[in-house]
């Protein structure tokens, strides 16, 4: 039995890799001093896992920017307008032209696209590929880092995307063909590839095909075995690991189980039944080893190992020890890197903490189940074994993870907890005589410009080094010179601004039960960018209004509505590690509840209009759509719990960006929202197509002032866009307000770009009653 690692955090304990990116794109290090970290950075991790006792020490999943990128390189699929850069600069500069674009030295030259890596919030850059797309091994990085190991005395295994895969995840930039028409014209740069690290003395080579997770069609499924079976008659000495990973094999079991590979890895966390599955298949042929991926790539939890082993005797008794592997259920790329440099009590107690494994962490777990399994007994192993039972037991009869009350509630909901009173067409009355508003109301999404200044306050008051009462003095300060300027333009429904948030999920994760957080627990989001998902490890619940504060002493200022501000339950789940005790629907359910209570305080302190933001929804989705019913079932009842403790008249908003409607807009309608604000403005208003298609029936406002960008929009560029939503939904129906928040933009532009909104708007209503007249 041998331990299989499928990856490891590359961004450093300490986000090493991040700091001296960011460092070199400023000019302040040179090539030389990054490729150093990128060496070091490498030679750490296979040490650690080379001491932990790992059997298959995965190489090449180290990138600089990221992987999928790296294979675009690895592949010569560089995009036409690079090739400038290309000719002209160093293999450095032409890799970070094509991930964040280039504007120097007479380039100016957009990024490749960038989307979320499956399921995850990691992004890759997507390839592009065109009609007469050629390949060509351009890039060795792969061999030369299976040679820096070897140099160690470390043979690894290289990681390598299948080709299919890649192919799968990229787009056509041209129409005419379909992009895995391109697998004949690659396989020879990648066979190229492959000969190399077999030269070089690779045994085992990980191809990470995880598009298996998804509904494939035949196209892919005929591609894939077309390309293991090339591999099997070229290589046959290569040691071929075919792994997938995010989900089960699915539709594509009986494919996978065909091809000639060495190895099959399964994620056995996502789908611990494909066990079952595969040992039952007659397809199954059990000359492959299987891979038993036990150990969580994408979450902080200790391992059960009762659990793990569990699964892995069922797997021996079928097929004996020497055909298993054990394995983390996919790359650690996902987990934080090192627990043991956590030690601040308050955000993660200990308690807590103990229950806790990180990347590092689950190297030795990795190892411990290995000799559990293999059944050597000694004195040690067996301690670890107590010891990680004694950790689940205390988990289970916590005081602080579990509170009954909680529980209670959630099994106590009724279906009259998730609707309002009336429907929307009555609701929709009685909001109007309570608010006034006029046609096409203006509002915006919530967040004003979080200056330097103020997010300076912010980390002194953290620090200690001003006061409470200091603070909140600055912060009204800020928010009622930002009420008085959304007065002054003639905005319809205000905001706080929201400046005492440092960020929309980790605010009110602070400020409820059963939220700890790590004070290094970075994750990769994309590049250089990290995220520090909070911890929720119990149950959710909240004892004080979070927000009614900062909302009321806006709304105190002004006649007009001031509009509550809060994140929705499917986004604050959706961007935390969860709890894994207990469904993810259960745990969303209890924040519902804290929100649904947040709602009603709100209405309690005079507030008319209250937003609950779900940027998050969409990307929930499972990767399969069998499971998106169960998903979207939940997330739409949790938000509704959330939204219906309040009464008719007052008015409920929800928010949405980064999202495509087309295949969940029932489930959008569903939520009944009064009003939905969505980002439309860079799609010219092609996302409003499915609202018009669907017919939806309640409020919306599609953005019309692309928030990303820096430019302020003038008024014809707006009144386009809103005439355009005019003609496609009734007028009476829209909003007009910007795509999202304004939290990363600057006072001058948003001013501006605010005062020619409300122009526009006053423009158009004007117009509109004439007509009627
Ligand atoms: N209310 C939040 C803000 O304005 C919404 C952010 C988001 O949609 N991501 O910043
Ligand atoms: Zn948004």
């Amino acid at each position: 039995m041998k331990t299989n690692l499928l990856g490891f955090p590359r961004i450093g304990g300490n986000r090493e890799l991040k700091k001296a990116s960011e460092k070199y794109w400023k000019d302040q290090i040179t090539a030389n001093e990054l490729i150093q970290v990128g060496d070091d950075l490498r030679k750490e991790n296979w040490l650690l896992q080379q001491s932990a006792g790992i059997d298959l020490i995965p190489s090449n999943d180290f990138s600089f920017y990221d992987q999928v990128l790296d294979a675009s390189l690895t592949f010569g699929c560089v995009p036409s307008r690079f090739h400038g850069v290309k000719s002209s600069k160093t293999d450095l500069e032409l890799y970070f032209a094509m991930a964040r674009g280039i504007q120097k030295d007479g380039f100016d030259i957009t990024a490749m696209e960038m989307t979320k890596w499956f399921d995850t919030n990691y992004h890759y850059i997507v390839p592009e590929f065109t009609k007469d797309q050629s390949f060509e091994l351009l890039s060795v990085k792969a061999v030369d880092e299976f040679k820096q190991a070897l140099a160690l005395g470390i043979t690894t295994k290289p990681v390598l995307i299948s080709p299919v895969t890649y192919l799968y995840l990229g787009k056509e930039k041209e129409e005419g063909f379909h992009r895995i028409e391109l697998l004949d014209k690659l396989l020879p740069v990648f066979f190229e590839l492959l000969e190399q690290l077999a030269l070089a003395g690779a045994e085992y080579i990980q191809v990470d095909e995880p598009c298996l997770a998804l509904d494939l069609g035949d196209r892919e499924r005929k591609a894939i075995v077309r390309l293991y079976a090339q591999l099997e008659e070229r290589f046959p000495k290569l040691k071929i690991i075919l792994t997938n990973y995010f989900d089960c094999y699915g539709e594509n079991l009986e494919t996978a189980l065909q091809l000639p590979v060495h190895a099959l890895h399964l994620d056995l966390i996502r789908c611990p039944l494909q066990l079952d599955d595969i040992l039952d298949s007659p397809g199954f042929t059990r000359k492959q080893i299987l891979s038993l991926g036990v150990v969580d790539g994408r979450n902080i939890w200790k391992n059960n190992y009762e659990a793990s082993l569990k699964l892995i005797k069922k797997a021996a008794q079928n097929l004996g020890t020497d055909k298993l592997w054990v394995g983390s259920s996919c790359s650690l790329l996902h987990s934080p890197y090192d627990l043991e440099l956590e030690n601040k009590e308050d955000n993660l107690p200990s308690e807590v903490k103990q229950w806790m494994a990180f990347a590092k962490q689950k190297l030795a777990e990795l190892v411990d189940l290995k000799v559990l399994a293999s059944g050597s007994y000694t004195e040690e192993i067996g301690k670890k074994l107590d010891l990680n039972q004694r950790v689940f037991l205390s988990r289970k009869s916590s005081t602080t993870m579990h509170h009954l009350p909680t529980q209670e509630r959630v099994n106590k909901l009724a279906l009259e907890d998730s609707s309002r009173n009336a429907a929307f067409s009555d609701r929709r009355v009685a909001q109007q005589m309570e608010l006034q508003l006029p046609l096409f109301p203006t509002t915006t999404i919530g967040s004003f410009p979080q200056t330097n200044e103020v997010r300076k306050w912010r980390a002194q008051y953290k620090k200690g080094a001003i006061s409470q009462g200091t603070y909140d003095e600055l912060l009204k300060k800020e928010t009622e010179e930002t009420i008085r300027f959304q007065e002054e333009i003639g905005l319809d429904v205000l905001v706080h601004g929201e400046f005492e948030r440092n960020d929309m999920v980790e605010y009110f994760g602070e400020k409820l039960h059963g939220f700890a957080f790590s004070s290094n627990g970075w994750v990769q989001s994309y590049g250089s960018r990290c995220v520090k998902p909070p911890i929720i490890y119990g149950d959710v619940f909240r004892d004080n209004p979070m927000t009614v504060k900062w909302t009321s002493y806006a709304q105190s200022l002004t006649p007009i509505p001031v509009k509550g501000m809060l994140t929705g339950p499917v986004t604050i789940l959706q961007w935390s590690f969860v709890r894994n005790d207990q469904p993810r629907s259960l745990t969303c359910k209890q924040i519902a509840l804290a929100i649904r209570d947040e709602v009603v305080d709100l209405e309690s302190a005079g507030i008319k209009v209250i937003q609950i933001d779900e940027p998050a929804i969409r990307e929930g989705l499972p990767l399969r759509k069998e499971y998106w019913k169960a998903y979207l079932d939940w997330a739409v009842e949790s938000f509704r719990i959330s939204a219906s403790g309040v009464a008719d008249k007052t008015q409920i908003h929800t928010h949405m960006c980064y999202s495509e409607f087309n295949d969940i807009i029932d489930s959008i309608a569903a939520l009944d929202a009064d009003v939905i604000t969505i980002e439309t403005s860079r799609s010219e208003m092609e996302l409003l197509d499915a609202f018009v298609n669907f017919k939806y029936p309640n409020e919306i406002g599609p953005g019309v002032y692309d928030i990303h960008s820096a430019r302020v929009p003038n008024e014809e560029e707006m009144e386009i866009l809103i005439n355009k939503a005019a003609s496609l939904l009734p007028k009476e129906n829209i909003w007009v307000n910007p795509d999202c928040g304004l939290k990363t933009r600057d006072w001058p532009e948003t001013k501006s770009a605010l005062i020619n909104l409300v122009k526009v708007a006053k423009k158009l209503r004007k117009e509109a009653l004439v007509a009627t007249a």
